[in-house]
């Protein structure tokens, strides 16, 4: 049986309320030591459940004046954590929650670790895994989308659709034992074309989850651009432009940007988070070389890789390619500066970079950058059938853990079908399907240890 838990459920900080959050077995009567409602029932135990009820909360059973006039309020297993569970609203402040918490320790209940409620809800069974992490996903959205997608995964939408992945693979493998164990004839690659479809089918189930996943993650953490580009192209003026705020130092003097800054903005739902590079250029300045590297290495990294490119003067050897390596491929050119005469026509960056797309745009007087933003996101969408509207409706909150799961399984089923195509053996086909379950298992939490559960809470707060 778990031992009774308390925190402030709230943030700590001055406010209207905070409420103090009990669970565990008993709960209920060790607070009706401390509380004392104003009307009867005289008891919280005696009152009807999920009913808010006025009172005082004592420091100590019998103590005569009260630390704060409170709300309380009890729970059956219907509740957060689906224990008896109990809630105290008391005043916003530190003081009045601090002293209800105090109150409820020296009567033997112990101080919540962090994310434990919802931890409890997991291990009573009331949310699975992918559900308990969805709670972060809502606490920490930081967009109207992130908020949806996190909210879709906390009803389980997400579960439910890796449950059905599994569910497939649960199948496939079967229908594989039984072709393994009653081979028609004794044409061996015949097993390859029987599981053909139905191994392809579960392939694009979990890709197709995998995708509102990353999107969701996505939505999530906020989609990186990095603008990058040699010094002086406007890079500052643009990450000014788009963010509508002075955030980096703009001058006619080369190299002032010598580190990365970011800003953050939300378009159409989605969060953008702007990286503004150092300007690439073959330096022997120490501090500019290492922003320089810096600037490579957030290009490398962004979900978004933009190259800006003066208008205003004539093409030289500033094509990422020259610092990037030939491999490298920006994710789209901007073409700034265009309010100035033009020296470099969209033709002439065509024929230098053919897939690559241009946007003209001037930082300075606002151009262009409506376009631009919608363009960040249609790179976003762009595994997306109907763009924006179908992400926001479809993405889980997931997190980089089940990404991970999802990843691995997707690389075991393309193993397997490897395996039966290549007549490398039935043993690894079967052997690769049955890591391709495990992986979504794991990421249901079906054989959670408790180690991994320690370090999945442990990022959560306490009185979560
Ligand atoms: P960075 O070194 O690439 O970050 O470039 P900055 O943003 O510091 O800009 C370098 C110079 O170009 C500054 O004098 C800016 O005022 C100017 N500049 C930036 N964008 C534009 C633009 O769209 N039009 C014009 N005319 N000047 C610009």
């Amino acid at each position: 049986m778990d031992d009774v838990i308390a925190a402030v459920a709230t943030a700590w900080g001055e406010g209207g309320i905070a409420i103090v959050r009990l669970s565990g077995e008993g709960c209920i009567s060790l607070l009706d030591r401390l509380f004392v409602p104003s009307r009867p029932p005289h008891s919280l135990a005696q009152s009807p459940a999920r009913t808010l009820r006025h009172g005082h909360l004592h420091a100590a059973p019998h103590d005569r004046s009260p630390i704060d006039e409170v709300l309380a309020v009890r729970f059956s297993t219907q509740s957060y954590t689906g224990e008896e569970s109990a809630e105290v609203h008391c005043h916003g402040g530190i003081v009045p929650a601090q002293r209800c918490l105090e109150a409820l320790f020296s009567l033997g209940v112990r101080a919540a670790l962090a994310g434990e409620f919802t931890r409890r809800a997991f291990t009573n069974g009331r949310i699975d895994l992918p559900q308990a992490e969805a709670v972060l996903g809502v606490i920490r959205a930081k967009s109207a989308g992130a908020l949806a997608a996190g909210t879709r995964a906390l009803q389980g939408e997400l579960s439910a659709r890796v449950k059905k992945n599994l569910e497939n693979l649960t199948l496939l493998a079967a229908r594989a034992e039984v072709l393994l164990d009653f081979p028609e004839e004794d044409d061996e690659s015949q097993l390859a074309s029987q599981l053909a479809p139905q191994l392809a089918a579960a392939r694009d189930g979990l890709a197709e989850t995998l995708r509102a996943c990353e999107h969701g993650l996505t939505l999530r953490n906020g989609l990186s651009v990095a603008l990058a580009g040699a010094p002086n192209v406007g890079k500052s003026s643009l990450l000014n432009a788009l963010l509508g705020e002075e955030r980096a130092i703009v001058t006619p003097i080369p190299g002032t940007t010598r580190d990365c800054l970011e800003g953050l903005f939300i378009h159409k739902g989605v969060p953008v988070r702007l990286f503004d590079t150092a300007g690439l250029r073959d330096t022997r300045d120490p501090v500019e070389r290492i922003g320089v590297d810096r600037a490579r290495r957030a290009l490398l990294e962004a979900d978004v890789k933009v190259w800006i490119v003066d208008a205003h003067e004539p093409l030289g050897e500033e094509l990422p390619m020259h610092f990037l390596g030939k491999a490298f491929c920006p994710s789209m050119i901007v073409l700034n500066k265009t309010d100035l005469p033009a020296r470099v026509a969209p033709e002439q960056l065509a024929a230098l970079a053919p897939d690559v797309p241009a946007y003209s745009v001037s930082a300075l007087e606002r151009q262009g950058l409506e376009t631009l933003k919608d363009a960040f996101l249609t790179f976003f969408c762009a595994s997306s059938p109907t763009g924006i509207a179908s992400v926001a409706d479809e993405a889980y909150a997931a997190t980089a853990r089940q990404i991970e799961c999802l990843k691995r399984s997707l690389e075991s089923i393309d193993t397997a079908h490897e395996a039966l195509e290549g007549n490398l053996g039935d043993d690894v086909a079967a052997s690769m399907l049955a890591e391709a379950r495990a992986a979504l298992a794991e990421l249901l939490g079906l054989d959670a240890t408790e180690s991994m559960l320690d370090e999945l809470f442990g990022s959560f707060c306490v009185g979560k």
